[in-house]
């Protein structure tokens, strides 16, 4: 098990991370795995506001227009000249197909121009990988919630490349709960962050199921508790009674949130694992963040926590696994595809 990352590879390493998956176009550079001298992100949010969610072909097309823009920009703020980098570090998965591919394709071409290694990135990896930029001395093995539009789980990093799933969802992601919530309370797309403003003016008043609370071992179940939220609302409305969104929003983000925090100390107890970490953009929220600090302190457990920025898509994390990538000599070729879908793996699996 290697767990010395940047030997004997280039200890300070300048990886440039491009990072397209989703609605955010993003290029950052990190030294050494850890530090952040450029971070810039483009993001194409406010064109999806009006459908309500992401729309694939509009997140293409604004990748497409800023890519090489987000690109010049970290060459540009951090100093650094694109010459001087040492590989190019790219999502290839998971995400929207279309997407991917503007990503993918400008990576490709850059690596080639330059004569730089190209390495391919897991975004789920870069998520993880998140915590290494929180905290410079984190060192595996510790244990991270992964909580994000598309996954939820909780995930042992044995070492820089080795992971073991310990439990994940069995049906939706924590973020997609929350997205769907706030589609019902009839709140903007980006749902998660506008259900927690929401919930701010609420309290715990409604009640929703726990799901798989004490029960399903580390595996979380996300179709119950929206499913009570859609039925709630929709009674709620025609019930011609007063009722409180905001209480909604409470309510939902106490069931949804509490668990994962449970599950995270449960798991970290039983394996004696003394660090804990999480990443993905439902742990940018503040309720989930304020639990997790309590449960680690009251067990006098570390917790690394990257800022809010980096729990959401960003490109440093891309950078920060592509490092560790780099450093093993795993480099992709020319002929690299995007995926849409990567199944969450265990261990040291080829990616
Ligand atoms: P990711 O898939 O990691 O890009 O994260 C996006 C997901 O995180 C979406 O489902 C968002 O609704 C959710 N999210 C972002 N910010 C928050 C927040 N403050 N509270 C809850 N969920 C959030
Ligand atoms: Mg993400």
């Amino acid at each position: 098990m290697k767990t010395n990352i940047g030997a004997p590879f280039g200890k300070d390493a300048l990886i440039l991370g491009i990072e397209t998956s989703c609605d955010d176009t993003a290029a950052g550079i990190v030294r050494g795995g850890r530090e952040i001298l450029a971070d810039e992100i483009i993001t194409s949010a406010p064109r999806h506001v009006p459908f309500g969610g992401v729309v694939p072909e509009i997140a293409s097309r604004a990748h497409t227009e800023a890519v090489e823009e987000a690109v010049k920009r970290a060459f540009s703020s951090s100093g650094v000249s694109p010459e001087e980098i040492d590989a190019v570090a790219v999502t290839y998965g998971a995400g929207l197909l279309g997407a991917l591919l503007v990503g993918v394709s400008f990576g490709k071409a850059l690596a080639f121009a330059l004569d730089k290694p190209l390495v391919a990135v897991n975004h789920i990896r870069g998520h993880i990988a998140a915590a290494y930029l929180a905290d410079k001395t984190l060192e595996p093995p510790f244990l991270t919630l992964l909580a994000s539009g598309g996954h939820t789980a909780i995930i042992c990093v044995k070492s820089f490349t080795e992971h073991e799933v310990l439990g994940s969802t069995l049906d939706d992601a924590a973020g997609e709960a929350f997205d769907k919530t706030a589609r019902v309370l009839g709140l903007p797309y980006p749902g998660g962050p506008n259900v927690e403003r929401l919930a701010r003016e609420g309290a715990n008043t409604v009640k929703l199921p726990k799901m798989l609370k004490g029960a399903g071992g580390y595996d979380f179940s996300y179709s119950g508790l929206k499913t009570a939220v859609v039925n709630y609302v929709h009674a709620a409305e025609q019930s011609k009674k007063p009722w409180s969104k905001a209480d909604v929003a409470h309510s939902f983000q106490c069931a949804a949130l509490d668990v994962l925090a449970e599950k995270l100390f449960a798991a970290a107890e039983e394996r004696k694992i003394g660090v804990v970490a999480a990443g993905g953009g439902v742990s940018a929220n503040g309720y989930l963040r304020e639990r997790l600090a309590k449960e680690a302190a009251g067990r006098k457990m570390k917790l690394v926590l990257p800022e809010k920025r980096y729990c959401t898509d960003n490109a440093c994390m891309i950078a920060a696994e592509g490092y560790i990538r780099y450093a093993q000599g795993e480099f992709a070729s020319l002929d690299l595809n995007a995926e849409a879908y990567i199944p969450l793996k265990n261990a040291s699996e080829p990616l």
